[in-house]
């Protein structure tokens, strides 16, 4: 952590834990990716009694990890896919670092080179982290995005790009998708992919249907609101073995009782603010406060099945939230090596339907093991926004990229195709279901839960899981645990002055 303006969120004060209370509070967490990991965490920290209800076989959700094995018994590390671990993402870190204080589970990818259907080629590598010099650098060394282009910016009306204030930023941008505001502000054509590759394609949507306020907030906490750089961290080993298996151990020292392949069904309110979570298993949890921490179908179907909870108006809410399109992660086990010069990862636009490249034995402990007993190479492929289910097409991406693997036999391989990333469409913000209820003791938290702070993806499921715990531990008057942002408004004054009077909705 290096940027000297991130935003401090004090912890609300209170018992330093619940053996100070008369009796010990119970809670139930649905769901253990990311969301529910960190709300779990931090309630068990305060010695309230968890249960954590996971209906996969293994931790981490859309971070999930697990062993496979090929025909004779190999095994073969499989996980959800590729994820970046940015320097700004602190609540996440923050949790990491209760079982690895300095961080060794994660190590720096110096470089992701972006490459467009044109071949040209831009780079993060060695960019000042502090803005604006950072995009001055990027624009003045970028073969697509020129100083001549910054010139053209209309720069009015690209003000609020680059004076982010969250959560006004959604009052001035949620009703226009990112596709028009691009256009409007003058964004170059042929730089389009930086900002929809970096940014609006890692929401898995195409611009049109994504609201133009989370591309902004995106450049805000990427690029222009934080000095922590773009420079991101990966896992060192499979997401099993580098990060969660560890977690679940201080978990279980905290006395979490972890249910794996468990589905929760349903969650009954009962009389005096307490709660019966009821499981596919026929089992019944009794509570007195509940995290939802769901990905946007297992929480609607909860909540279809959950009569009582909620109001009306919240309960619609719920039912309103939308996933983005499905996307395919495709894992290659490949005979052969990939050239010596190829990246950790690829970026790639005008290349469809592939979005990028990454070669695992780079970064990962299993897969080089693997690459290096079978002298081959492990490679995966990622589709977003996927129109086809075949997998030929980002196949022939792949070898018109890496002329070496079109004569690379495949000796195993893997295809994920799922569609549980969350859509945020223009005008929907306000829609959105938030951290807090209208059920007293119960709360959600997960990436596509609203909240009003400068936070994304993997970032804003830790966070909105911190801020779940907090909620319920304020109820009981346990302290609660300290946040951390990117500023919450943009750091030219300048900018913002400019940006005060565009924008605004009429
Ligand atoms: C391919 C891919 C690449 C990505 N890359 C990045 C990246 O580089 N950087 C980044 O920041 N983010 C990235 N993301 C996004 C990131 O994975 C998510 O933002 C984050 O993991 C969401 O965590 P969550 O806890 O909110 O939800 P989830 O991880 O979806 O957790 C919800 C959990 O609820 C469980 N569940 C659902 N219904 C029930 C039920 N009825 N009972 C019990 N359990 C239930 C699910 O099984 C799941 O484990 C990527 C996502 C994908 C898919």
């Amino acid at each position: 952590m290096t940027d000297r303006r991130r935003q401090i969120h004090p912890a609300r004060p209170g018992l330093p834990d619940a053996s100070g209370l008369g009796s010990r509070p119970r809670a139930v967490v649905v769901g253990a990716g990311i969301a529910g990991l960190a709300a779990a965490t931090g309630l068990a920290e305060r010695g309230v009694a968890v249960d954590l209800v996971e209906r996969q076989q293994y931790l981490g959700g859309r971070v999930g990890g697990w062993t496979e094995h090929d025909g004779e018994g190999a095994p073969l590390p499989m996980n959800r896919g590729f994820h970046a671990f940015f320097r700004q993402y602190y609540n996440l870190r923050a949790l990491l670092r209760r079982v690895d204080p300095k961080l060794r589970m994660l190590a720096a990818v110096e470089d992701y080179p972006l490459i467009d259907g044109a071949g040209r080629r831009d780079t993060f590598r060695g960019l000042p982290q502090t803005p604006p010099w950072n995009a001055l650098a990027f624009a003045l060394r970028s073969p697509t995005f020129r100083l001549a282009d910054l010139a053209r910016l209309d720069m009015r009306a690209a003000a609020p790009l680059a004076a982010v204030s969250v959560p006004e930023i959604y009052q001035r941008l949620d009703h226009v998708d990112a596709d028009t505001f691009l256009k409007d502000i003058n964004f170059p054509e042929s730089a389009r992919h930086l900002a929809f590759e970096v940014f609006s394609r890692s929401f898995f949507a195409e611009p049109a249907q994504l609201s133009a306020a989370e591309l902004a907030t995106m450049f805000h906490i990427y690029f222009l609101g934080s000095s922590e750089g773009l420079i991101f961290d990966v896992a060192t080993a499979n997401f099993d073995a580098g990060l969660w298996d560890p977690l679940a151990a201080h978990l279980g020292d905290l006395g979490v009782r972890v249910h794996l392949g468990t589905q929760v069904s349903g969650v009954d309110p009962v009389a005096a603010e307490g709660f019966t979570v009821h499981t596919d298993a026929s089992e019944r949890l009794d509570a007195d406060a509940v995290v939802l921490a769901l990905d946007v179908d297992g929480l609607r179907h909860v909540v279809d099945a959950s009569p009582g909870l909620g109001d009306e108006p919240w309960r619609s809410r719920v039912s309103g939230l939308r996933t983005a399109p499905p996307f395919v992660v495709h894992r290659l086990w490949l005979d052969r090596p990939v050239g010596a010069d190829r990246p950790a990862f690829l970026g790639t636009a005008g290349h469809e339907p592939l979005d990028n490249i990454s070669v695992l034995e780079r970064y990962e402990r299993e897969a080089a093991d693997w690459a290096r007993r079978n002298r081959g190479s492990v490679v995966e492929l990622h589709s977003y926004a996927a129109r086809s289910e075949s997998t030929a097409g980002a196949m022939a991406q792949l070898h018109a990229l890496y002329p070496e693997t079109a004569a690379a036999r495949v000796r195993h391989e893997r295809v994920l195709r799922r569609n549980d990333c969350p859509l945020f469409a223009p005008g929907t913000y306000q829609c959105r279901p938030a951290v807090v209820t209208p059920q007293p003791g119960l709360v959600l938290a997960g990436d596509g839960i609203r909240v009003d702070l400068p936070v994304a993806l993997m970032e804003r499921a830790a966070t909105t899981g911190w801020l779940a715990a907090n909620h319920l531990l304020g109820r009981w008057g346990l302290a609660g645990h300290r946040l951390c942002t990117v500023p919450t408004r943009g750091r030219s004054a300048v900018l913002r002055s400019l940006a005060a009077g565009r924008g605004r909705r009429p």
